[in-house]
């Protein structure tokens, strides 16, 4: 059917020359990302409804940073958040060589122990809303980005338990949250199974038969 109005996001890619990225670890050219969505009548841009994102995009890696000065791609504190907020969640916030490796292994990014003792503290003392920080991270990280934070958040689920219901639909909030579809998640994890959960250690509960 040809919509006649309604809403559509369309995006924009600005060259801004060369920046440092951590990732390549040298100077590559970046360009700047903005997606916006308008109200639209025959297709013809009628309106600025709002801004879905905003991030500068290294053309070699990919990789996006939230800035033009920024140390780090703008996912790496969301999926070391993801790994602290849910090893927390299933009692093994000490499991610190696990937060470790998950983080390394998904973002290319060591994870500082202090990083996890500083996150596990701030989820447990106060009501985090693990799921409003990502939909307001989702605003500088790009398809690339969203994909490590539920690997992240898948490894860490799948180190903990044998992934039920419940688990999985956690898993899939926060993939709404970065206004993910569902299919894209279940891609994700289905990759990330196909890949041996990259060789992650689990740390299951020992049932009684096998103690
Ligand atoms: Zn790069």
């Amino acid at each position: 059917m040809f919509l006649l109005v309604g809403e559509r996001v369309y995006s924009q890619a600005q060259d801004i020359g060369n920046l440092e990225c951590a990732v390549c670890g040298k100077s590559e050219p970046f360009r700047h990302i903005t997606e916006t969505n308008y109200f639209c009548l025959f297709g013809i841009r009628l309106l600025k409804v709002n801004q879905y994102a905003n991030y500068y995009r290294c053309e070699r890696c990919g990789n996006s940073y939230s800035s033009e000065s920024s140390d780090l791609p703008s996912q790496v504190e969301s999926v070391q958040e993801v790994i602290a907020y849910i090893l927390l969640g299933y009692g093994k916030y000490e499991e610190i060589d696990l937060a470790k490796d998950i983080a390394l292994k998904v973002s290319n990014f060591e994870m500082q122990v202090d990083t996890l003792k500083d996150l596990t503290r701030q989820f447990s003392a106060s009501n985090v809303d693990i799921l409003e920080q990502l939909r307001r991270a989702a605003f500088h990280i790009n398809l690339v980005g969203k994909q490590q934070i539920i690997e992240a958040a898948f490894l860490a689920t799948h180190a903990c338990c044998e992934i039920q219901f419940e688990d999985k639909t956690r898993i899939n909030l926060m993939g709404n949250a970065l206004g993910l579809s569902i299919e894209f998640v279940n891609q994700v994890v289905k990759s990330v199974r196909a890949n041996d959960c990259y060789g992650v250690r689990r740390v299951l509960p020992i049932s009684p038969i096998d103690s």
